[in-house]
């Protein structure tokens, strides 16, 4: 059955690049979002899909370094080198694209990219006080509600906002449910299977898909747990996986971690729990926007205490047994931030903890499987 569903889940896939297309020949847009802090409401509210493109793949890197340096983030590289390339149909899709000044390489890159495609770059604060910043993040929002409503000619009312939010708190309540599912010991989803329906949904044009085929997996997974039924057996390491964002084809380590006798149980990452939140669906929409948004416990963010409280959380409700803290190679704030994650999660929690900094490429592959058995077996 589980089965069946992933089978489901590769046609939606297939069929979501025509439901895109449909689309847009009816004269609406589409608009490719380039980080979590980004509110995609606003693209929902005016009829436009939201979009994400951050490269998870060492295919287009090379295209990219003829323009930007190699000892840069691949992500970034990656990104860069899809757009430059014109090999994503995702990039090719959007009308718009909207970015953020994360960390210092992005935010240089988007610069190059306004080449190729308008690239509209919100200032987002470094700091998530409220008193200081809220009020020139929101003004961001409004901005990027202006520049929607000027690039599909329709005007975003309140009531708009609001049913998007209301829709994509659906979209991530069906995404908290579906990670949850891993809390069962052992877990009925191996994180193979879970990276791939958390990647995959994230395209989808129609979000009612989304919502429905990530609810029928749970119930799936949810069934199969009370039947003991599993892919693991008892004692088999569980594992949360934390750090930069992961996706297709840059999932190695998860790889590496599941062939080497571990289960990958939770993603802390942008690409996992962090975009599980709720917006405040009470509130002015726009300041809930800004504040939900702002408080992303990202490692851009100086300090960043959400990511400390969110480990806490984490660690305890999915039983696990070791942290795997992944880095990007020059990926600045996530490698310093490190230090403070391995005393944490050692001093805290007295539990092993396995630092990695790679790449997309498959070149340090074998080393990598020497240190990750290492680490399981000492778990
Ligand atoms: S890691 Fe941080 S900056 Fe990078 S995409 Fe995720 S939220 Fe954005
Ligand atoms: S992984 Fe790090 S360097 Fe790469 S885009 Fe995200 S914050 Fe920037």
């Amino acid at each position: 059955m589980k089965a069946q569903l992933l089978k489901k889940l590769q046609q939606i896939t297939e069929q979501n690049l025509i439901d895109i297309e449909t689309h847009k020949e009816k004269g609406n847009q589409a608009i490719g979002f380039y980080c979590l802090y980004a509110p995609t409401e606003l693209a929902v509210a005016a009829n436009a899909i939201p979009l994400p493109l951050c490269g998870t793949r060492q295919d287009p890197i090379e295209a990219a370094e003829e323009v930007l340096p190699r000892n840069l983030c691949p992500l970034i590289k990656s990104s860069y080198g899809f757009a430059a390339s014109h090999t994503c149909p995702f990039f090719k899709f959007s009308d718009l694209i909207v970015a953020d000044t994360t960390c210092d390489g992005k935010k240089k890159m988007f610069e190059l990219m306004n080449e190729i495609k308008p690239v509209h770059v919100l200032q987002l604060p470094q700091q998530q006080k409220i008193d200081l910043f809220l009020a020139p993040w929101k003004k961001e929002i409004e901005q990027l509600k202006q520049e929607v409503e000027n690039l599909t000619g329709k005007t975003i009312t309140s009531q708009d906002i609001s049913d998007a939010i209301r829709l994509l708190n659906r979209e991530r309540r069906a995404l908290k449910r579906l990670m949850d599912v891993t809390k069962a010991n052992p877990s009925p989803l191996t994180g193979m299977e879970l990276l791939e329906v958390l990647f995959k949904t994230g395209f989808f044009a129609d979000k009612e898909k989304g919502i429905a085929i990530m609810n029928e997996i749970s119930d799936v997974c949810e069934t199969l747990s009370l039947n003991n039924q599993t892919p693991y057996t008892p004692g088999t390491p569980r594992i949360l996986l934390t750090g930069v964002p992961i996706g297709l084809g840059s999932d190695k380590i998860v790889n590496i971690l599941e062939e080497s006798g571990a289960s990958v149980v939770a993603f802390e990452n942008c690409s996992g729990y962090k975009k599980a939140f709720q917006v405040d669906e009470n509130k002015d929409p726009i300041t809930a926007l800004a504040e939900q948004y702002l408080s992303i416990p990202c490692s851009v963010m100086s300090p960043n205490p959400g990511r400390f409280e969110l480990l806490e959380e984490m660690i305890s409700e999915f039983s696990i047994d070791g942290v795997v803290d992944l880095t990007w190679q020059a990926c600045h704030t996530y490698n310093i931030e490190a230090h403070k994650i391995q005393e944490f999660v050692s001093d805290r929690f007295s539990l092993p903890y396995l630092h990695i900094e790679t790449d997309y490429s498959e070149s340090d592959t074998e080393q990598l499987r020497v240190r990750i058995e290492a680490f399981i077996e000492m778990i």
